[in-house]
């Protein structure tokens, strides 16, 4: 089959088996922008909300451009890597700067935009502006490397290039967003990574390399992990009547600008966390279960205690409805408010 007839039977495909999702009933740059931006690193399920509530929110650039810090995390709050959030705000001011609060509408422009990479650029020119910039994410190359038998590793910028040079022979130049859209779905439904992907539902079953040669499980080529770092921390949930202690992070680094409980580094005995805190008055203390979190690079194996003291002092006491409005506190501390006990 042509290369060409590949694209057109795999859009077909595309659009009878299509998820519904919000950010295909729109061609608005900004609401794919946020919708790209999203998805990266999060579960389309778990996105849908967000992405509502982001575009309700702060519904045009300008708008975001605008946003408070802290009205950005509070958005955010859950869907992680905050970065995304605070670089799109930059790359909003830019826009606001140069083009009249609109995203540009040239490939090249994009990626001059703070937290625009190859991929983002290529999704909001192909599905925002009709231009033929195939995408390449992890889906892509998953797919490519199977049904071509691509011995290679596509873990660098030139090597996606190439990819997505290859993928412009597939690619019907008219159709160039369905095109897009169409290669994502199939590596995120149908080519599945871990086990066995459904070759037998398919569009491109007969011309797949991999599938004929019963080569699947080699491809695609993958870099090996480097072994992720391990820190341990003791997290300690101070309560004093329906108050809770905060402490703003760092506005640099690892979740900076959010919230945590208050957190002591190693692991801790009861007896060292009731010697640590004890000038609050302890009331009770309770061991709580052990935790890990993990981030792309490191993970925290975390310890906790809850703690209820009879004093406060002149830090951050915040209570539950203040909290659920205007603090955003880090993930990895979420499951924590499951034992605060009001
Ligand atoms: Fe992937 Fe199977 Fe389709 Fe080949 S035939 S592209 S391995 S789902």
């Amino acid at each position: 089959m042509k290369n060409q007839e590949l694209g057109i039977k795999l859009i077909k495909w595309y659009e009878k088996h299509k998820r519904d999702l919000p950010w295909r009933h729109t061609t608005n740059p900004y609401h794919i922008w946020v919708s790209e931006i999203m998805l990266q690193q999060t579960r389309v399920e778990a996105v849908i909300p967000y992405y509502h509530r982001f575009i309700e929110a702060l519904p045009s650039i300008e708008a975001l451009s605008q946003a408070s810090d802290d009205q950005l995390r509070k958005l955010w709050q859950g869907l992680g890597y905050y970065r995304r959030v605070t670089n799109m705000k930059q790359a909003a001011i830019q826009c606001c700067q140069f083009y009249n609060g609109e995203l540009p509408s040239s490939y090249d422009q994009l990626l001059k935009l703070k937290g625009i990479g190859p991929y983002c650029a290529s999704a909001i020119a192909s599905f925002a502006f009709h231009l033929p910039h195939p995408v390449v994410d992890g889906n892509v190359i998953r797919v490519c490397s199977r049904l071509w038998c691509k011995d290679e590793c596509y873990d660098t910028d030139k090597k996606k290039k190439q990819l997505a040079q290859e993928l412009l022979q597939l690619m019907p130049m008219e159709r160039c967003d369905l095109f897009n859209q169409a290669i994502m779905e199939l590596g995120a439904m149908v080519c599945i990574p871990n086990g066995m992907p459904h070759c037998d539902k398919c569009p491109w079953q007969t011309s797949c390399k991999a599938y004929q040669q019963n080569k699947i499980n080699e491809y695609p080529i993958l870099k090996l992990a480097k072994s992720r770092k391990i820190e341990k921390y003791t997290v300690v949930i101070l309560q004093c009547g329906e108050q809770i202690h905060f402490v703003k992070r760092s506005e640099e680094g690892l979740l900076s600008g959010l919230y945590q409980f208050d957190m002591l580094e190693g692991s801790h005995s009861l007896a060292q966390i009731k010697e640590h805190f004890q000038h609050y008055g302890i009331i009770e203390i309770k061991k709580l279960p052990d935790k890990r979190h993990i981030f792309t690079h490191k993970e925290w194996d975390l310890k906790a205690y809850w703690i209820l003291t009879k004093t406060k002092d002149d830090g951050l006491w915040v209570h539950r409805q203040q909290y659920e409005k205007a603090y955003a506190l880090a993930s990895a501390f979420e499951s924590y408010l499951n034992y605060i006990t009001f």
